[in-house]
């Protein structure tokens, strides 16, 4: 999956402000194990949109769908909204930070090249 971030296209400028703030977002997992997340809206930050890489509630969301669908169901995607170039770039984002450090998290703690590991004494 790949972005365009430009100057241009002011929803992918709104898409990196919002994606920004995902600290704020609230995550859950759907049922078919799906990352949603819950996103603020900027207009009212006590609102928030559900939003997936495929989906989002928020009303410019929905009058896309709307329109992409009856007449080409398969040929037109309905254009994603900010929010959810948002939620793409978070998600992105967060798979590039785990193949940067793959090992980190993973890696059993190493006794070898510890000093103090080496308690024991010979014998005699
Ligand atoms: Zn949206």
């Amino acid at each position: 999956m790949s972005f365009t971030i430009s100057a241009d296209d002011p929803r992918s400028i709104r898409a990196l402000e919002i994606a920004a703030e995902a600290d704020h977002w609230l995550q859950w997992r759907t049922a078919d194990e799906q990352s949603a997340f819950g996103v603020p809206s900027q207009s009212d930050p006590n609102h928030y949109y559900v939003v997936t890489a495929a989906s989002c509630d928020c009303p410019d969301f929905r009058r896309n769908a709307l329109e992409a669908s009856p007449a080409q169901p398969r040929a037109a995607e309905p254009r994603a909204c900010k929010h959810m170039l948002a939620v793409r770039l978070y998600c992105e984002l967060v798979r590039a930070e785990r193949m940067m450090r793959p090992r980190s998290i993973t890696r059993p703690p190493s006794t070898a090249s510890d000093p103090s590991a080496i308690s024991h004494r010979p014998l005699s």
